[in-house]
């Protein structure tokens, strides 16, 4: 099977003889190839979107939030069948899939009642007879740039908001799980959505950098690594172009001596390996202040060992990584953090999977005693890697985690609400959970983190996501009253 694109209200090819692999991560098979977009294919992608925009711009609020609520009827009627697709390419389990598509749709249902956030201000009598307002204006053309890791949640952050907002989109999701991007256009389409005003184009880096170059797209929404977000930041703000680029994470957990046990450790390990660890809000450290580790490690333990990994059709915990040079990369990692010295109290590169030998399998790995110089610790693993690092005091652990180069999510559990409240107040990251330990804003809040979690000013969906669709014009009108004496400009008096 050939994966091609969705530009214009149709699936069409490109003129691009390159192709990628598309794989069943449990199984190990190929199971299609997608079409890595040329420049001049992702040309034909942001004319259309240009096309359409110029109309699209124009349509009354009313019709652009029919369109969402069609959409958002068809995405809700067929989420299983979007779950199932998630599954066949990403690997994640149903659950976990059915969940993604969950939060997608709550970004939907936000952009269903925008008319309400695209209201503006008006300030009436600013001087005599002088009124001032803000409109806000869509954009134009925009470009979302996905990564694998949640193939319909984060082009549903942005596509929902920008449309709602009258712009048109080019969607370039990620080429390692194409297939639900194109289901999504397909159904915007269906649900009313005129031709052009979302296309999708597959692709790598060749249609990412036709889109930061295009002078006809003006803003990029991006979210990947760290080093591609920076690199897609740097290089699109330098063609003129407004920018939000979310990179990678290292998310810490701070569990003080007065927690719930019970309750950090399931936290832990449902923040930790859900979704294999392949998501941007992981919990992927973990600093137990002493003397709770050794309690605390003992019952993740226990709740790790209990997790079963593998197909995720088959009702498991955990399912495979996305790739087979994904799962060689993470397994590195655990042989670096064995040789560093950290203690593997379970060791994930043992695990017997419920599935296809060939699937792309690690196990959940819980270390214990790592400290912040072993890479398991200073790197995004992105896997199923969970790291304790014990520390003394509650101030250790803010400085630890305020070290960290990313800042993306953290989570503190205690039963002392003064702690929570100071770790809310001193932490330098951009979404805090007090017992909470994946803390992902609702649609109507914004997404995003600091540091190097995040390059540019306005995070995802919420306000700041139609902040960033839209530019304010501010009008300032004067309309003489005749009663004062002033010109009559051909209006009828009123009486
Ligand atoms: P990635 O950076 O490899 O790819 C992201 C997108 O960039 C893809 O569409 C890909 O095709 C494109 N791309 C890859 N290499 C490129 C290059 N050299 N030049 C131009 N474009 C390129 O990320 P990924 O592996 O798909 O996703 C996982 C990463 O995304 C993790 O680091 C994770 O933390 C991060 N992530 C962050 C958030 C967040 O909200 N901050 C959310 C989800 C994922």
């Amino acid at each position: 099977m050939s994966i091609g694109h969705f530009i214009d209200g149709k699936r069409v090819g490109g003129t691009s003889e390159r192709r990628g692999d598309v794989f069943d991560p449990a199984t190990g098979r190929r199971t299609a190839e997608v079409e890595l977009a040329s420049t001049a294919d992702v040309d034909v992608a942001v004319q259309a979107a240009a096309r359409a925009a110029r109309a699209w711009r124009d349509a009354s609020l009313a019709r652009r939030s029919a369109v969402l609520f069609a959409f958002r009827e068809l995405v809700h009627a067929r989420r299983d069948r979007l779950a199932e697709v998630i599954t066949a390419e990403h690997g994640k389990v149903l659950a976990d899939a059915a969940g993604e598509v969950q939060r997608g749709l709550e970004v939907i249902e936000y952009a269903c009642g925008l008319p309400s956030a695209l209201r503006g201000a008006f300030s009436e009598n600013v001087s005599t007879e002088v009124d001032s307002y803000t409109i806000r204006q869509p954009l134009g053309v925009v470009a979302v740039i996905s990564p694998f890791n949640f193939p319909v949640m984060v082009p549903l952050w942005f596509v929902p908001v920008a449309v709602a907002c009258g712009n048109a989109v080019v969607l370039k999701p990620s080429e390692k799980d194409p297939s639900a991007a194109l289901l999504l256009a397909e159904w915007f389409a269906e649900a009313g959505l005129p031709d052009g005003v979302l296309n999708v184009v597959n692709g790598d880096k060749e249609a990412v950098d036709a889109l930061l170059e295009h002078p006809e797209v003006r803003a990029v929404s991006f979210v990947g690594s760290t080093p591609i977000a920076r690199y897609v930041y740097r290089r699109a703000t330098a063609a003129g172009k407004r920018v939000q680029a979310l990179g990678g994470a290292k998310n810490h957990m701070v569990v003080l001596p007065d927690a719930d046990l019970d309750l950090a450790a399931d936290a832990a390990v449902n923040a930790g390996f859900g979704s294999a660890g392949e998501r941007c809000m992981a919990i992927s450290v973990l600093v137990a202040v002493e003397p709770v580790a050794d309690a605390l490690v003992e019952r993740i333990a226990a709740r790790v060992t209990g997790l079963r990994t593998g197909d995720g059709r088959r009702g498991c915990d955990m399912g495979p990584l996305v790739t087979a040079a994904h799962e060689a990369k993470v397994r590195s990692y655990v042989d670096a953090g064995v040789a560093a010295g950290a203690v593997a109290v379970v060791d994930g590169r043992d695990v017997t999977p419920d599935g296809d030998p060939d699937g792309f399998w690690l196990g959940p790995t819980l270390f214990d005693r790592v400290t912040p110089d072993m890479s398991i610790y200073t790197d995004e693993i992105f896997g199923p890697v969970l790291s304790v690092v014990r520390v003394g005091s509650y101030d250790e652990a803010v400085e630890l985690v305020n070290a960290s180069p990313y800042g993306n999510g953290t989570a503190i559990f205690t039963n002392d609400g003064g702690a929570a409240r100071r770790y809310q107040h001193e932490v330098e990251v951009g979404m805090v959970g007090i017992n909470v330990p994946i803390p992902v804003p609702m649609a109507y809040h914004s997404f995003g983190g600091w540091k190097s979690s995040l390059f540019g000013d306005l995070h995802a969906h919420g306000e700041d996501g139609v902040r960033f669709f839209t530019r304010g014009k501010v009008v300032t009108s004067r309309w003489l009253d005749p009663r004062h004496g002033g010109v009559n400009l051909g209006f009828p008096t009123q009486t």
